[in-house]
């Protein structure tokens, strides 16, 4: 082996695929400072989750950064001017054999540019898994970034050996995919999603009469998309997560604020900040949805096409429906006490159990770690103090600001204009 080529070729391919947010540690950008320990801002390795919740480190790579296509918002697309390379199939069986050895990692994620066509890029992807569940008898993490247009007997065979599939929808609604990447179809990224999907089910099924069923994907799949390239609403974004969660069963939805790349009348322009805030939001309302019984509708619709930037969704939702409070936090169902701002699932246990025994007051809820500077607005409970949630929900709002110690609160000015 070549080695000063191959960390050529590693600088380059893990650079490219620091873009890729399907693993869940991507996007963070803070710098080793004063000798300190750790830098998140290089790339090659991420982390993922596997089936069991365990957070694995995953050597991060794209096999190659060739690509076909000219997708507006890629730095891999064919018309930008960057250094390209590509790695062979035995060469990341070697690099993720030898760092697994060496205790760097736990398993791969494994993305590529489409070179040639999706087939030839899908059949080259599946072949590095192969070879290493079946010739080195590899037992770590692979998540498989599937490739948009692959046909659906190679998505299958994907399966068989990857732990983890993604096909990333990239841009949230149809006529965005038309406007940046218009080489690019939505049935191509629809149809393996279909595939996996329907994969997933059939091994679950089979496997339920037989123990002999190979796993398949046992870590399911999951999407990404980038906000903020095109004119989206965070009510298209959602509706659009809400389709692939209920439709395809993706285990995750990942929200990759835009890193504007290139210099496009249809791009926002170079040097707009990437919005981060707007990306940790839409996790938060994600979240609602997927654990706390929130409807889509109840958090975006016609009349909030946005997410508050400035409190969290839960908040903004509560501030909309205050006819709801207070929630008696010893007498309401689980269900109620989910929708209390500042009140987490843990909480909501600790509630429940705690209540059993005892009528709980504020110092049994501060005891709980619940947030009370936000939850004592919407909670009656054992006490004789009782914060009045009758006031006006916009200086509501600026109470609950004003008192919060939020991180983000720099960049909020909570001080009332005069106009
Ligand atoms: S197909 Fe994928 S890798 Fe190629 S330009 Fe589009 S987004 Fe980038």
């Amino acid at each position: 082996m070549n080695f000063d080529r191959v960390k050529e070729k590693l600088e380059i391919l893990a650079d490219a695929a620091k873009y890729d947010v399907s693993c869940s540690s991507s996007g963070s950008r803070r710098k080793n400072k004063n000798n300190g320990l750790g830098n998140s801002d290089g790339m090659g390795i991420c982390h993922s989750y596997t089936q069991d919740g365990r957070c694995v480190s995953l050597l991060k790579i794209l096999l190659t950064n060739v690509c076909i296509f000219d997708c507006a918002y890629c730095v891999t697309r064919r018309s930008n001017d960057i250094k390209r390379a590509a790695f062979s199939v035995q060469e990341v069986v070697d690099l993720t054999i030898n760092f697994y050895r060496r205790n760097y990692i736990e398993g791969l994620f494994l993305s590529s540019g489409i070179f040639k066509s999706p087939d030839t890029t899908m059949e080259r992807l599946i072949r590095v898994a192969k070879k290493l569940r079946l010739e080195e008898n590899f037992n770590g993490y692979i998540h498989l970034k599937s490739i948009p247009g692959a046909s659906d007997e190679l998505m299958h065979e994907a399966g068989l050996y990857a732990d983890r599939l993604s096909v990333n929808i990239e841009i949230p609604t149809k006529e965005g995919l038309k406007l940046l990447a218009p080489e690019k179809n939505h049935k191509d990224f629809i149809q393996p999603m279909k595939a996996v999907n329907n994969a997933i089910q059939e091994y679950k099924h089979e496997k339920e009469k037989s123990r002999r069923i190979p796993a398949y994907a046992p870590a399911g799949q999951s999407t990404q998309m980038i906000i903020g390239a095109t004119g989206e609403s965070d009510r298209d974004i959602m509706y659009s997560a809400n389709f692939f969660y209920k439709k395809y069963n993706m285990k995750r939805v990942y929200y990759s604020g835009y890193v504007p790349v290139t210099d496009d009348d249809r791009l926002p322009s170079l040097g707009t900040q990437v919005p981060m805030m707007r990306e940790n939001r839409l996790y938060q309302a994600d979240w609602l949805i997927r654990f706390y019984g929130f409807e889509v509708s109840e958090i975006v619709n016609e009349n909030s096409l946005n997410l508050d930037m400035d409190i969290d969704p839960k908040l903004s939702w509560a501030l909309r429906n205050m006819s709801q409070f207070p929630i008696d936090i010893n007498k309401a169902p689980k269900e109620l006490l989910k929708r209390i701002p500042g009140v987490g699932l843990k909480s909501v246990h600790k509630i429940v159990e705690g209540r059993r025994h005892r009528q709980l007051n504020w110092q049994h809820l501060q005891s709980f770690g619940i947030a009370l500077n936000r939850a004592k607005y919407f909670i009656s409970c054992n006490s004789k103090i009782h914060y009045s949630n009758d006031i006006d929900p916009f200086k509501l709002k600026q109470n609950i600001l004003l008192e919060s110690n939020s991180k983000y609160s720099k960049y909020f000015n909570y001080q009332l204009t005069l106009f």
